[in-house]
């Protein structure tokens, strides 16, 4: 895309419907295909966002040529809110996405980072951290910025280190426009955490699964209450909802049949009004392409659809699923380099098939993971548990793992 042509569609985008009069038919017809939108702040922000936490991979680094284009199809459709983090893809998402986006007009997409509670160990840490974020994303500062990932584990740090203060000043300076948090903790923590400052936005973890099993529901109901506008991350929970078990996927099909799974979990997360916008983290073109126009047609999720939710998340949780979310943040520690989210995929994915292979399939695929990788070599350190969000004990759960692929070998026999 041109910039002139560009610099139109975000015109267009940010202006909404005042703009397009005098607009020719061909400028109209792109200010059609643009994604919704919902005020923050006066801001007017897609619903839809493009979340930086698994960019597309090739040979081992990131395809920027796919970034690229991911970027500037989600610019020209008005997608223009993009979210990194200190730690994403090993710590090269922020360079990548600021090589991307420094082409563009720095007022022309909202860009979110996070202060890694975890790495801060005294107050002046943030504004370290901080200023090497902003040169990592080549920009002079952003739109929305949290405390990342409040757990039980980083509460001490967020909290002995006065990490709202510091981000604060950094907002009086204007260097950030917005000052929020994202959480992994218990909603006794949630309520703790959002009354004791004056949050502009919190990010959750919010998806029909989490909703239904989990405590999703809790933590919405939290930040509504306390009228703080809500950020959504991981609405196809890493991916566990765009890879259904087969029977929910024959449900879905009977019932919604003008749904793929991305689509339904999408719109069942934006059915929440205090929602302003939903992380979904692409890995390629064609995955920006769908979410994107599940945004461009939307249709609000009805009750009928919220029953089919329902079912669907039970028949998961029937499958005893591991609810990890691919985060990877565990393997940042592992001091064996086990591929914990792999076998744990692996793992899920038997547990959710019907077909009359998937014991070899499981043994298969699982085999196929490098020696060194596999769940057996897990040491019990537990250093992996610390950093999990989802608060799983991993190590006990490869324990799991290597049992079933032992006896699904067996069973093979
Ligand atoms: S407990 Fe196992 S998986 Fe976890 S960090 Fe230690 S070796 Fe790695
Ligand atoms: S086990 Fe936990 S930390 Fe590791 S990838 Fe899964 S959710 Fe993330």
């Amino acid at each position: 895309m041109k910039r002139r042509d560009f610099i139109i569609n975000s015109a267009l985008a940010v202006g909404g419907a005042a703009l397009l009069s005098g607009c020719s038919k061909k400028e109209i017809k792109k200010a059609q295909n643009q994604v919704v939108r919902r005020k923050f702040d006066n801001t007017d922000t897609p619903l839809i966002a493009l979340g930086c936490m698994r960019l597309p991979m090739r040979n081992g680094k990131i395809d920027m040529v796919e970034l690229d284009k991911m970027v500037e199809y989600a610019m020209a459709h008005g997608a223009n809110y993009f979210d990194t983090a200190y730690m994403y893809v090993e710590g090269k998402s922020e360079n990548a996405i600021g090589e991307v986006l420094k082409k563009y007009p720095r007022e022309s997409f909202i860009l979110a980072d996070k202060c890694p509670a975890y790495l801060v160990n005294k107050p002046e840490d943030v504004r370290r951290l901080f200023e090497e974020q902003l040169k990592k994303c080549q920009v002079e500062y952003f739109d929305n910025y949290m405390v990342h990932n409040i757990n039980q584990n980083t509460l001490s740090n967020y909290r002995d280190n006065d990490m709202y203060g510091e981000i604060l000043k950094l907002k009086k300076e204007g260097k950030i426009k917005h000052l929020g948090f994202s959480f992994h903790g218990d909603p006794q923590m949630l309520k703790e955490v959002i009354n004791e400052h004056k949050w502009d936005f919190c990010q959750l973890q919010l998806n029909y699964l989490d909703w239904e099993v989990v405590n999703a529901d809790d933590l919405y109901q939290i930040a509504d209450e306390a009228g703080v506008p809500v950020i959504v991350m991981e609405p196809l929970r890493g991916g566990v909802l765009c890879n259904l078990p087969e029977k929910a996927v024959q449900t879905l099909k009977e019932k919604c049949p003008n749904d793929t799974q991305a689509s339904f979990g999408l719109r069942w997360v934006a059915g929440k009004e205090r929602v302003f916008t939903i992380l979904s983290g692409m890995s390629n073109l064609q995955q920006v392409k769908e979410n994107i126009d599940t945004f461009v047609n939307y249709r609000e999720f009805s009750k009928e659809e919220e029953k089919v939710a329902h079912e669907i998340a039970q028949i998961i949780q029937s499958q005893g699923a591991i609810s990890c979310t691919a985060c990877k943040y565990c393997m940042e520690v592992c001091p064996r380099g086990i591929n914990i989210p792999a076998i744990f995929g692996l793992y899920n994915m038997y547990k959710g098939s019907t077909q009359p292979n998937r014991s070899f399939m499981f043994v298969y695929n699982y085999k196929a993971l490098k020696e060194s990788e596999k769940a057996d070599k897990c040491i019990d350190c537990k250093l992996c548990n610390k950093n999990c969000p989802q608060n799983l004990d991993i190590p006990e759960l490869l324990k799991t793992v290597a049992k079933e692929v032992k006896e699904a070998e067996k069973g093979m026999a």
